[in-house]
């Protein structure tokens, strides 16, 4: 498989000989078994079977199995969303008093997370540190870490992390480098060949695509994922089978989308960097992006679709144009067909401090465009008309 393109992948992963193309949605939760001792056996782990829908279920194993094969990965588990992703991965990896040293450019959510629970609650030292500052990431780990966290690209500045550097420093200090990969999805990145050692994703973004799944997976070693699959069961943030079907089919599509998407990006991030009303477009696909040779390096077939652009007139002018698009839907989210307008300062981005902010590159006229899949030529309509006022 490996060997293949990226949209014979998308299409062909975890495609089973001999049956159905399209693999059946299976929803029921129990499993009859024709005998006590096979009841039994299953139970026990010493068969192979399905018995309660928490514990396995082969819709959701399928789609599993197709993220794992596109990540070159031995194995995945399919959560509820991104979020219970991040939860059980980092509980795995990261043991009650231990340290995690977090990239300061990661989802809002995922760093309250660490910051309101993992450390308070569970005794985890959480460093917060730029991601693209080595120098700063090595200091924290001093002493040894068990995790470093960071996300490929990251949102909304685009902060491409170094993954091969990062996973050399993980190593020297005995850490286990976890990649959300949302952004990046498993077409234009895939971290476990850079060092990785857990791979994450919010599903819910560029691998369904079609803004109506909400779901997350892990993916890693088989050792690894056993302990997360543990941790799930007991906890019970796993995949459900109706999510998993839907998500599977939307990443059969997931090379045609990307390719239309990054084009997208492209084509606007360019367009808007040539303006005189934007300050500035950290997009890395652009050679203005700091870490546009990283990017280059580490990304294959394109530079992602999401991108911001910083209007003059901070909040105000952020806001202004925010309100000024017909087309592009102000909304939240990121990585489906249809384009949507944020500004991050006010909603993605709340629980950063201001000097956080700043520190994180999200100033107050900072808008973040989720390119979508329609045409270019449109979108970019739509941007002028709701610049020119501004
Ligand atoms: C959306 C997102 C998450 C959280 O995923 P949910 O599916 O919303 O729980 C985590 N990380 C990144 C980068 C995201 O964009």
């Amino acid at each position: 498989m490996a060997e293949h393109g990226p949209s014979t992948r998308s299409i062909h992963a975890g495609a089973v000989p001999g049956e159905d193309v399209v693999p059946p949605l299976r929803r029921s939760v129990i499993t009859r078994f024709d005998s006590a001792e096979r009841f039994g056996a299953v139970m026990a782990g010493t068969e192979e079977g399905y018995l309660y829908g928490r514990i396995a279920s082969p819709t959701v194993r399928e789609t599993a199995a197709a993220i794992a094969e596109l990540e070159g990965a031995e194995g995945c588990e399919l959560t509820a969303s991104g979020m219970a992703a991040v939860h059980a991965a980092m509980v795995t990896v990261v043991p009650n008093g231990g340290r995690l040293v977090v990239a300061l450019q990661t989802y809002g959510n995922s760093i309250s997370l660490f910051r309101d629970f993992l450390g308070p609650r569970l005794g985890v030292d959480v460093r917060v540190v730029d991601v693209t500052d080595l120098a700063a990431v090595r200091t924290a780990c001093e002493g040894g870490a068990d995790a470093i966290y960071c996300e490929t690209i990251a949102n909304p500045g685009s902060t491409v992390a170094d993954l091969d550097a990062l996973g050399a420093l993980a190593r020297s200090a005995g850490a286990r480098l976890v990649v959300d990969s949302t952004l990046a999805t498993p077409l234009l990145c895939r971290p476990l060949e850079h060092g990785a050692h857990l791979v994450l994703h919010s599903a819910t973004k560029f691998l369904n695509g079609h803004h109506d799944v909400l779901a997350g997976a892990i993916c890693g070693t088989a050792d690894d994922l056993a302990r997360v699959r543990a941790f799930l069961i007991d906890t019970g943030g796993v995949g459900e089978p109706d999510t998993a079907w839907l998500l599977r089919r939307g990443m059969r599509t997931l090379a045609l989308r990307m390719e239309r998407q990054c084009a997208n990006a492209l084509a606007i991030a360019s367009w808007l960097e040539a303006r005189d009303d934007v300050v500035g477009v950290p997009y890395p696909g652009l050679p203005s992006h700091p870490q546009h040779e990283v990017a280059a390096r580490l990304l294959d077939g394109g530079f992602g679709a999401v991108l911001a652009f910083e209007v003059a007139g901070g909040r105000v002018g952020g806001e202004a144009v925010m309100n000024g698009t017909r087309l592009i839907d102000r909304s939240t989210s990121l990585g489906g067909i249809v384009t949507g307008i944020s500004h991050p300062a006010s909603t993605s981005h709340r629980q950063l401090t201001e000097d956080e902010l700043t520190a994180a590159g999200v100033p107050a006229g900072l808008l973040r465009l989720a390119v979508g899949a329609e045409d270019a030529g449109d979108l970019i309509a739509d941007l002028a008309a709701a610049l020119a006022p501004a």
